[in-house]
């Protein structure tokens, strides 16, 4: 008989580490779980190291570092216009997934509904679950992802509390362009609703611009804007994160976290400011690199016969793989796996419906250029089988 209360027992291991698990058993190249697998920059490693080497090792404020919290906020100001006072509007968290579960936790009753958009990242269903909501999920589809204003509009009801929004959105590459997300906007206006964004691809983004929700008519007061440095300086496993908005959201969002994790490691919060002073080359270098990775990528997928949906933002292309008879989405990545020896990302894991992620799986393209490349020639050689 299970030891796992109810909670946990619902909670399946994640199709990350299901599928790196896969991948390491069977040496094969890992374009599945999200992370980076070439160095971070050494400027801040080195700021990371000085923080250490100065006895920045006691506990952070609760709602984060002061000079991280204005860094956070001047790079906020310069980059889309918004304003935030560091002292009640900003807090810095344990990475973005801290910053989301605080928020579902700090915002939703039992029963509160939580429109979303689907195929979505794999932490949101459980934590709004987890925090007593009930999610709606709209489904997009391929090729492009639309937005159907009134589709949207039908899942809002009177227990709708939030709307959660990913920009650019993992696992589809979708980056929400300005029509869409003024329908958004508008709706959450007319029926009171929160929204909460998750940015972590602010900075990989390869068409159209980023524009945060925040910044549209009626959206700041009623928006919580989180982000984090994973994925923008490379340093996935430092969970440095944040959400901004008016304070009245970051007061309940703190409330939560200060018992969650009182706070976030203290040197890397000191990195992280000092990271956010960097000029804006340094996001343009960014999205050219990530360009290359996605354009190579792209190129070698259609090349093996496997139609890659391009992506406009994220390090995330998916493939439709409806038309090729290779089974499903999950038996495909388990074969493409063990015997071609690349693994890769179902995407039914994502949908709450798993029908709609059935025909797509998903490849990560933050790899180095010699990994790239193995992984092109297994894909080649494994063409034909
Ligand atoms: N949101 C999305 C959409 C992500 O892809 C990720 C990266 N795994 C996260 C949140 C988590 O970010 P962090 O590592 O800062 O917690
Ligand atoms: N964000 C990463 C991805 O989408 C993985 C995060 C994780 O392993 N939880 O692949």
């Amino acid at each position: 008989m299970t030891r796992m209360a109810r909670r946990a027992a619902s909670l399946q291991p994640t199709i990350f580490t299901a599928m790196t698990d896969l991948a390491n058993r069977h040496r094969a190249i890992n374009l599945g779980q999200g992370f980076p697998d070439f160095a971070a920059g050494e400027a801040i490693k080195r700021s990371a190291v000085r923080a250490i080497k100065q006895d920045c090792n006691q506990y952070a404020p609760s709602n984060g570092q002061p000079q991280l919290r204005e860094a956070i906020a001047a790079k906020m100001s310069r980059q889309y216009g918004l304003q935030f006072d560091p002292g009640s509007q900003i807090a810095v968290t344990v990475g973005a997934t801290e910053a989301l579960f605080a928020a579902l936790f700090s915002l939703l009753d039992p029963g509160d509904e939580v429109v979303l958009f689907e195929p979505c990242y794999d932490s949101y269903r459980p934590a709004i679950s987890m925090a007593g909501g009930v999610s709606r999920p709209l489904t997009l589809r391929p090729p492009d992802w639309h937005v159907d204003r009134d589709e949207l509009e039908r899942l809002i009801s009177p227990r709708t509390r939030l709307l959660l929004l990913n920009s650019p959105q993992n696992p589809i590459g979708k980056v929400f362009n300005r029509e869409e997300l003024r329908a958004i906007a508008e709706l959450c206006v007319r029926h009171d609703v929160i929204a909460v964004t998750d940015e972590v691809y602010e900075h990989i983004l390869f068409e159209g611009e980023h524009i945060p929700l925040a910044t549209l008519p009626g959206m700041a007061d009623r928006t919580l804007t989180i982000s984090s440095l994973a994925k923008t300086f490379s340093v996935t496993g430092w969970k440095v994160g944040w959400a901004a908005g008016p304070a009245d959201l970051v007061e309940a969002l703190l409330r939560v976290k200060q018992f969650i994790t009182f706070c976030g490691a203290a040197p890397l919060q000191t990195a992280a400011a000092e990271a956010l002073a960097v000029g804006e080359d340094f996001y343009q270098r960014l999205k050219e690199d990530y360009r290359q990775r996605r354009d190579f990528l792209c190129e070698l997928l259609a090349d093996v016969g496997l139609p890659p949906l391009t992506p406009q933002g994220t390090y995330f292309v998916c493939v439709d793989i409806g038309a090729l008879g290779r089974g499903n989405d999950i038996a495909f990545c388990r074969d493409l796996t063990e015997r071609v020896g690349v693994a890769a990302i179902p995407v039914s894991p994502f949908c709450s419906n798993p029908d709609d992620g059935r025909d797509l799986v998903r490849f990560a393209f933050c790899k180095s250029r010699p990994v790239l490349e193995e992984a092109a020639k297994r894909l080649r050689a494994g063409a034909g089988m």
